[in-house]
């Protein structure tokens, strides 16, 4: 049942704990001690809650969460996150600032404008958004209400080496696709969400971590469901939640506690990312589309010497069952995601086929 997967390289929604799928299906059609299905409970029944304050506590704990933060499960994914943000926190007349990094910033700054008015404190499409900004290349405003970035640009395959440093003003993350791959200093942040599906559940739950002075901004007249206040009062239950995923999500969440929590996590991202980033650079057959510096540890973008080349790469790599390396049509080439869950013989099997490409096509 199980001996038959393949390397899923998919950028999103992407692989899971084989651990967490063998729970998850072990349960399905009864809970222990609940004699229903998961899929079949109440939300507001007493198995749910354990299941909905677990994953809240286990957040707390892997990531340190300070007094003074709020944990949600929302829906709509992170897109709408980018117009919950400006709705609740950018009050009439003010301005946001907007780090540009790639196209969900940019989809984060169409957005907004919706709402307000939007300045860019820098962006780097001139260089086709193969890096991040230095600190020094911020132009920050400090009356902005609040400064919005991406912490990794998983198109482009770029990460934030660091925290953007930007005095009193909130800072806003969209952390989808690096959220809990090393350890994370929630004080830093105003507000952090990420969509599960690349690195914490399937698809249809958004974390959303918001510190309270916040929610004094939210304006009543916008929509009930889009006011992040009404969500901390109802604990994310004020209308029914996405149970199983949030149940999977639980479930991630434990198997992370049981690798060591993030501090463990993070040295193995690394260390496959090392190994991946070592092998494009080796001979320069293969070429990083990200600057050294602002390398996702996440999805690791490169080329081929022709689109030619590359679309054999792309056929062969299927049928030597590694999957899901297409990269997205705005880079171009190869994009292998590597999220915590994808397993590290499969980084090592791309490493090797890799090197029997290049030897063969070289
Ligand atoms: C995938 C992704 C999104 C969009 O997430 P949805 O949940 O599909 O709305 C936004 N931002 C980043 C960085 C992403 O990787």
């Amino acid at each position: 049942m199980t001996t038959n997967r393949i390397f899923n390289f998919s950028a999103g929604p992407a692989v899971l704990p084989l651990e967490v799928l063998e729970e998850a299906r072990e349960n399905l059609t009864s809970m222990p001690g609940v004699g229903m299905s998961i899929l079949e409970i109440s939300h507001r029944s007493k198995p749910f809650d354990e299941i909905i304050e677990g994953a809240e506590a286990d957040i707390r704990q892997l990531a340190g969460i300070p007094e003074g933060y709020h944990v949600l499960f929302l829906q709509g994914g992170a897109s709408l996150q980018f117009s919950m943000v400006p709705m609740n926190l950018l009050p009439t007349g003010g301005t946001a600032d907007y780090v540009v990094t790639g196209a969900w910033s940019q989809k984060a700054v169409k957005e907004a404008k919706r709402v307000g008015a939007v300045k860019i404190a820098a962006t780097t499409e001139a260089d086709n958004f193969s890096r991040v900004p230095r600190q020094e290349e911020l132009t920050l405003d400090p009356g902005s209400a609040y400064v919005h970035y991406t912490t990794n640009n998983t198109i482009f395959g770029t990460e934030f080496g660091y925290v953007p440093e930007v005095g009193g003003v909130p800072l806003v993350a969209d952390t989808s696709s690096d959220m809990f791959s090393g350890p994370i200093d929630v004080s830093k942040f105003a507000l952090i969400y990420a969509g599960a599906q690349k690195n914490l559940a399937p698809a249809g739950v958004t974390l959303v971590i918001v510190r309270d002075d916040l929610l004094k901004r939210t304006p009543s007249s916008i929509p009930t469901m889009l006011q992040y206040p009404v969500h901390v009062e109802n604990k994310s239950l004020y209308n029914t939640p996405p149970v199983f995923t949030i149940y999977v999500m639980r479930l991630v969440l434990r198997w992370l506690l049981k690798q060591g929590g993030l501090p463990a996590i993070d040295a193995v991202n690394t260390r496959k990312a090392d190994k991946l980033y070592a092998e494009i650079d080796r001979t320069g057959f293969y070429k990083a589309h990200a600057q050294p510096g602002s390398r996702s540890r996440m999805n690791v973008t490169f080329r081929l010497p022709s689109e030619a080349l590359e679309k054999v790469f792309a056929k062969e790599a299927t049928a030597a069952g590694l999957d899901g390396l297409k990269g997205h049509r705005s880079v171009g080439g190869m994009r292998a995601s590597i999220y915590n869950a994808f397993p590290e013989p499969g980084v090592d099997a791309l490493v090797n086929f890799m090197r029997a490409f290049e030897q063969r096509n070289g």
